[in-house]
């Protein structure tokens, strides 16, 4: 019997009473648990019991609760192994990979110990005689994150040390591909001291967030996934009067200059478009050539593609693992064929790789096309796999015009020693996070992570600043204190005159 993954409320495992689904090892194909699927009464119950315990902690001083931060952050350190591993048996990616992402969630977990600074309001003395003002930021309540397969502690991470930071109760609705690592979070919160309610997990599909988006005490929504149901969680979530961030997909785009170091270009587009088999929200899948670089980019790369290596992410060796599913490896390999179809150059072919000892797994290998048009589907869609597309073109015009035509805004990277061109991409790209000369512009935890056009929905971005706006609501307020002193009834709009 498998072992079955639980939802966590009220401080437990809670089980799942309803219907279950399989987990799969990606590495193997075997399944390695199962997961409940949450029904409505499981979220109903999970939101119950947070509205219940969410008022104490809001009203528990910042620092007390900057303290839960400082001991859940010395246990992620401490555990990181253990999550890394759980990762890597059911996401596939290679273990040291796995570590980079625990490592940073826990950096969101450190930018949140200092909430009682990032607390801090604004105070105006005498803005009128005797009279003075001043804004604080109090949490909005119940909020909700409904969280992606391909960072499983890391996108959770984004959300939760914020949120809970701020004072409010945190509803996790993790993906029910690779589910375990939001247990270990709830555990590892609870020994940090966080109050049982205060952090709740229910496991499940679309059930569960379709619920979640309309229970009338959910008062935010955090959503990171796939651009349709990014759209689709901030239509139905802001109909339900919700405040919502949902970060859709990517297509991320890395300009090399013809004066680029191409040894640079070539390593940082090897680590960019091939890390994690492509499975990253910052993944680059297109490299735009300009001018007389792309043969000299395209002989540094294809050889470095084939060379790329393989394996189960236990491999210590390997570059990169299989991808998450076996229908998910076919959709990917279904763009390849598309893409042979429509003409792109297919410079080094991945499909058909078969591992020794690992026939079931769900692997593909590195695979490179050039010749790539705008009007093919593998330039236009987000493949989400181990697959980089070569777009020549003649000038930094057409490139920066590309980047500002796609329809996802998420990331975007320039490879140039001219500061003149890479300053003029900065400020006209119509991308969220942008790279000189760095591949993959991940902001750090005390900056905000978010795109632009269809890669997000909502006005905010994840962690850093915005993030505290984002989980809190701002309040102002007027104040005097007269003693003795009658104005008498005022008719007229008050002014300093
Ligand atoms: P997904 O959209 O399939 O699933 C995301 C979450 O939504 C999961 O929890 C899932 O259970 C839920 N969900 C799926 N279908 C649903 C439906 N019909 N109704 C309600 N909920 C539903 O995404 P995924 O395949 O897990 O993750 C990959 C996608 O996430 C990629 O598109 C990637 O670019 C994106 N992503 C974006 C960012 C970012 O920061 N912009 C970061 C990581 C991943």
């Amino acid at each position: 019997m498998p072992r079955t993954i639980s939802h966590w409320i009220n401080g437990r495992l809670h089980p799942a009473a309803g219907a279950r689904q399989p987990v799969f090892n990606p590495a193997t194909g075997e399944i390695a648990a199962e997961v409940g699927l949450a029904t409505e009464a499981d979220v109903d119950l999970a939101v119950a019991g947070a509205k219940a315990a969410q008022p104490a902690w809001a009203a528990t001083p910042p620092l007390i609760r900057a303290r839960v931060m400082f001991k859940f952050r010395d246990l992620l350190d401490q555990q990181s192994q253990r999550l890394a591993a759980q990762i890597t048996e059911e996401h596939g990616k290679v273990l040291s990979d796995a570590l980079g992402e625990v490592t940073r969630g826990m950096e969101v977990v450190e930018f949140a110990c200092g909430i009682p600074s990032l607390l801090k309001g604004e105070a105006t003395a005498e803005v009128g005689r005797g009279i003075d003002s001043f804004a604080i930021r109090q949490p909005l309540g119940v909020v909700a994150g409904i969280t992606p397969f391909n960072f499983p502690a890391m996108v959770p991470l984004w959300m939760l040390p914020v949120a809970l930071a701020c004072g409010n109760a945190f509803i996790l609705k993790p993906s029910e591909k690779d589910p375990s690592a939001s247990v270990i979070l709830a555990e590892l919160l609870q020994q940090s001291g966080l109050p049982d309610g205060v952090f709740q997990v229910v496991q499940g599909d679309r059930i569960a967030v379709e619920r979640l988006l309309a229970h009338p005490d959910i008062d935010a929504i955090s959503f990171v996934g796939s651009t349709p149901i990014a759209e689709h969680i901030y239509r139905t979530g802001t109909a339900h009067g919700k405040r919502v961030q949902a970060l859709g997909g990517a297509k991320n785009h890395l300009i090399v200059m013809p004066d680029a170091d191409l040894e640079q270009a070539a390593d940082a587009l090897m680590g960019a478009g091939y890390g994690s088999a492509g499975e990253r929200c910052m993944a680059v899948s297109v490299a735009v050539a300009v001018g007389p670089i792309a043969d000299p980019l395209v002989e540094r790369l294809a050889p470095r593609v084939r060379g790329l290596k393989v394996g189960p992410g236990t491999d210590r060796d390997a570059d990169m693992g299989p991808l998450i599913s076996q229908q998910h490896r076919d959709k990917v390999a279904g763009y390849i064929d598309a893409g042979v179809a429509a003409g792109a150059e297919l410079v080094v072919d991945g499909r058909g790789l078969s591992l020794q000892g690992y026939e079931g797994g769900y692997y593909l290998g590195g695979t490179l096309f050039d010749r790539v048009t705008p009007e093919m589907s593998i330039y236009r869609e987000e493949i989400f796999g181990p697959v980089l597309s070569v777009v020549r073109v003649p000038d930094f015009e057409t490139a920066l015009g590309l980047v500002n035509d796609h329809e996802f805004g998420n990331g975007t990277s320039i490879f140039t020693r001219d500061g003149d061109a890479a300053r003029d991409f900065v400020q006209r790209c119509r991308i969220g996070m942008v790279g000189v000369n760095v591949p993959i512009p991940v902001p750090m935890a005390f900056h905000s992570f978010g795109g632009w056009k269809r890669s997000l929905f909502g006005d905010h971005h994840m962690h850093g600043p915005e993030g505290v706006r984002f989980y809190t609501r701002l309040k102002t307020v007027t104040e005097r204190w007269p003693t003795g002193i009658r104005a008498g009834a005022q008719f007229v709009m008050p002014t300093m005159g």
